[in-house]
């Protein structure tokens, strides 16, 4: 057809990488879902012929700009801001803005495709986009990261809009930075709209957007372990990461009746083996979120052991809950967990598994979730405060917490349509990334060619 080469995974990936050069965490972001999706693209010719996944693989736009600000002694700074606005086929561009110093176009476009088919599971109808900047928040003052935040907003704000583009936090952006960058928005546009979510509750933020990655991923573990009959109740957890996502995946997995015996953060791990309780969590919530201080300090307090420098795989579980960044945890720390007795894997972050690590637990037919389909419940709930700010209403708590239950109901569904396999084990990589994939390449076949 017109000379171009079979479609092929390598043949795929050849191009991708040649287009790209050096930007591996996107091939690897892209290698994961074609692997998945080009069997299904060659029964279905349409979507061949359309060429609809390269031209999924190749961002909207790309947006790169400089970001200058002062710190408090006077001395001035530029870091470089980014938004990629990957695909806008099933709604308007949405994806989180990350803040920190391996920011690069390579991270930040595996993230906007990622983004591309978590969103598209979501049911609800948003695009997908990627951003931020490699500036540190850590170690800076409010001042400074508010001088940031203000600076990165009187660009990007040319290129956003409640119905074109609505970013919202990931790593090193919390609360603080979203006011930050809402409240300059706001100035530069003088419009109160629902532009950012994960806004907090007194301007426009939703209820459970903050705790709802962490949720929907204990939600979804919940989903896997039932459809074989058993529960989250008694298992023993691991959690990495001590952020965000972490804090509150341990927060549902205790309430689900899970024993979460090891956290993490970017200076080592915690393991107590009598099981970290609700208080105890409050003190790692108020120790990262208020203090910002080192795990460490739990070990102290708690009078458990701490393991400078490590990651948790080698702690014995049930149950693993990658929730501190992308390539975390690779073929020996797979090997490790499977061998101790893991049974069942779901993904808080994106891509914390390496693909000889997902090989790994596939092989030894462990349940696996992928991120775009276990931490999909974040983003449904920025959807989900998109939707109130549009009708200028909150929803209770309940409501919400009821809506993303369903939310992660109907992805873990939508899964196992996809991804059952003659023997009857779910594979739920292959799932997530056809039904993801479907939805959006049928609305950009009834675009046409544009
Ligand atoms: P946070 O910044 O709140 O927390 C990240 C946590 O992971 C921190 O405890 C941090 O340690 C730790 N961490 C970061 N990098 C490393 C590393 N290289 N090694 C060990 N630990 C590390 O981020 P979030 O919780 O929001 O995000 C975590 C992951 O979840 C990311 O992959 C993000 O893309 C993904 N995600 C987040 C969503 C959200 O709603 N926030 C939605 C969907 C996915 P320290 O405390 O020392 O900095």
């Amino acid at each position: 057809m017109h000379g171009r080469k079979k479609l092929t995974l390598e043949n795929f990936m050849q191009g991708l990488a040649r287009r790209n050069p050096r930007q591996f965490e996107f091939h690897q972001a892209v290698e994961e879902v074609a692997a998945s999706v080009i069997p299904y693209i060659l029964q279905h010719p349409e979507y061949m012929k359309a060429r609809i996944l390269e031209r999924m693989a190749e961002p909207d736009r790309t947006i790169i700009f400089r970001v200058v600000w002062e710190d408090d002694q006077g001395g001035i700074h530029v870091n470089r801001g980014y938004r990629v606005q990957f695909n806008n086929a099933i709604g308007p561009y949405k994806g989180g803005l990350r803040f920190h110093p391996t920011v690069n176009l390579s991270i930040l476009k595996f993230l906007g495709f990622e983004q591309t088919f978590k969103n598209s599971l979501t049911t609800l109808p948003m695009g997908a986009a990627k951003g931020g900047a490699n500036f540190n928040p850590k170690g800076k003052s409010d001042r400074e990261v508010m001088r940031f935040c203000q600076s990165f907003m009187t660009e990007l704000h040319r290129y956003i809009g409640p119905n074109v583009d609505i970013p919202a936090g990931d790593l090193g952006v919390g609360t603080r930075e979203i006011s930050y960058m809402f409240g300059q928005y706001k100035r530069l546009e003088n419009e109160f709209t629902g532009v950012i979510t994960g806004k907090a509750l007194e301007y426009g933020g939703s209820f459970v957007r903050r705790e709802a990655t962490g949720y929907g991923c204990a939600y979804f573990m919940q989903q896997m372990l039932h459809q074989k009959g058993d529960s989250v109740e008694g298992k023993t957890c691991i959690v990495s990461g001590a952020g965000n996502v972490a804090q509150h995946t341990a927060e549902k997995l205790i309430e689900l009746g899970g024993k979460v015996i090891a956290m993490s953060d970017t200076s080592g791990f915690i393991h107590d083996p009598e099981g970290i309780d609700q208080e105890k969590l409050n003190f790692i919530m108020d120790l990262k979120n208020r203090k910002r201080a080192s795990i460490a300090e739990y070990a102290e307090k708690f009078k458990s052991q701490y393991y400078p420098n490590q990651k948790p795989w080698s702690v014995p579980c049930d149950l693993a809950f990658p929730c501190a960044t992308q390539n975390e945890i690779d073929e020996c720390a797979a090997q490790e967990l499977v061998k101790n007795g893991c049974i069942g894997v779901a993904e808080g972050a994106n891509m914390p598994t390496l693909k000889e690590g997902v090989n790994v637990f596939q092989n030894a037919r462990i349940l696996y979730a992928p991120g775009k389909a276990s931490n999909a419940g974040g983003v449904a709930v920025s959807g989900l405060e998109m939707t109130q700010n549009i009708m200028r209403l909150n929803w209770n708590r309940d409501e919400l917490e009821a809506r993303l239950k369903d939310i992660m109901r109907q992805i873990h569904q939508k899964c196992l349509y996809y991804g059952q396999e003659e023997d009857g084990r779910i594979d739920y990589v292959r799932g997530a990334n056809i039904a993801g994939f479907k939805k959006v390449a049928d609305a950009m076949l009834a675009y046409g060619t544009i």
